[in-house]
């Protein structure tokens, strides 16, 4: 038996990268999923994941429109009829210094990053307090944890959901809700192929463990989490980084 068997979850940005790889563990692990993407099509993790014996059905949203996320999560419910995980992890970068950071930049990467969780979390929460469970997965990431140069607005957004992540800890846990991040280091994604060869050398010299994550790292991690197993974990940030930042 899956440690996910019959449980219901909501992935954002499953089309690619970490979400598709969550997606995929997801479905292995017994659970019925509602897949969100923006705009690549979810063609291929659906059909992954239907092969793997789940119940999946996939939306285009833009998760920080907050009537387009409510909405979403409605025809979730409405397709399912419960929701007992959400993974919030959708998420963009407009990287650039912040001396010279355009307005739109800065706002664009906090309305995706933060407020798309936001609208998803209060939707889900709602629900899950109703049926005193859930799990809650925020993926957010190093950065929001120790800075980076260059990723200002990443780094506000990422560690905005560490805040975010902590207060609904607190106020949903008398309800056995849990809500908690995962902080992956350097994943090897489209997020990430664009750094350069020398920024990827420097980058690989910060992790004790000597290489960088892969996207069944994460996505581990992930399935703990909305495990039953992890039922007496709530509020925190669970680093999967090589040891990058301890
Ligand atoms: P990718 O860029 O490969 O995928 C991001 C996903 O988010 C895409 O599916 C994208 O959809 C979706 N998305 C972006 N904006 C929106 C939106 N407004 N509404 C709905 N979906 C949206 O990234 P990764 O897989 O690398 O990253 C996934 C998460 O992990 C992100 O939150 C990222 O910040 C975090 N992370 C990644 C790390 C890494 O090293 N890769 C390290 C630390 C954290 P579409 O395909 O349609 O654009």
């Amino acid at each position: 038996m899956g440690r996910l068997e019959g449980k219901t979850a909501i992935i954002t940005g499953a089309a690619r990268g970490i979400g598709k790889g969550i997606a995929e563990r997801f479905a292995k692990e017994g659970a019925n999923l509602s897949l969100l993407t923006r705009s690549t099509s979810l063609d291929e993790t659906l059909e992954i994941c239907r092969k793997l014996g789940a119940r999946a059905e996939g939306m285009t949203v833009d998760v920080s429109d907050p009537v387009a996320a409510k909405n979403s999560f409605d025809k979730h419910i409405e397709t399912f009829g419960g929701i007992d995980i959400l993974v919030n992890n959708a998420g963009i970068t407009r990287d650039g210094l912040f001396v010279r950071m355009k307005d739109k930049d800065f706002e664009e990467v906090i309305k995706v990053n933060l407020t798309g969780s936001f609208n998803l979390m209060r939707a889900a929460a709602r629900v899950m307090i109703k049926c005193r469970g859930g799990r809650i997965i925020n993926i957010t990431s190093v950065v929001g944890q120790i800075g980076n140069a260059g990723q200002a607005n990443y780094a506000a957004s990422k560690a905005g959901l560490i805040g975010l992540t902590k207060s609904a800890a607190k106020e949903l846990a008398s309800r056995s809700v849990t809500v908690n991040s995962i902080a992956p280091g350097y994943i090897v994604t489209a997020m990430t192929e664009v750094l350069t060869d020398s920024a990827k050398d420097q980058l690989l010299k910060s992790i004790p463990l000597g290489r960088f994550g892969s996207i069944e790292d994460v996505a581990a991690a992930a399935v703990f989490l909305a495990s039953d197993e992890a039922g007496y974990i709530t509020g925190q940030t669970l680093s999967v980084n090589g040891g990058m930042a301890m």
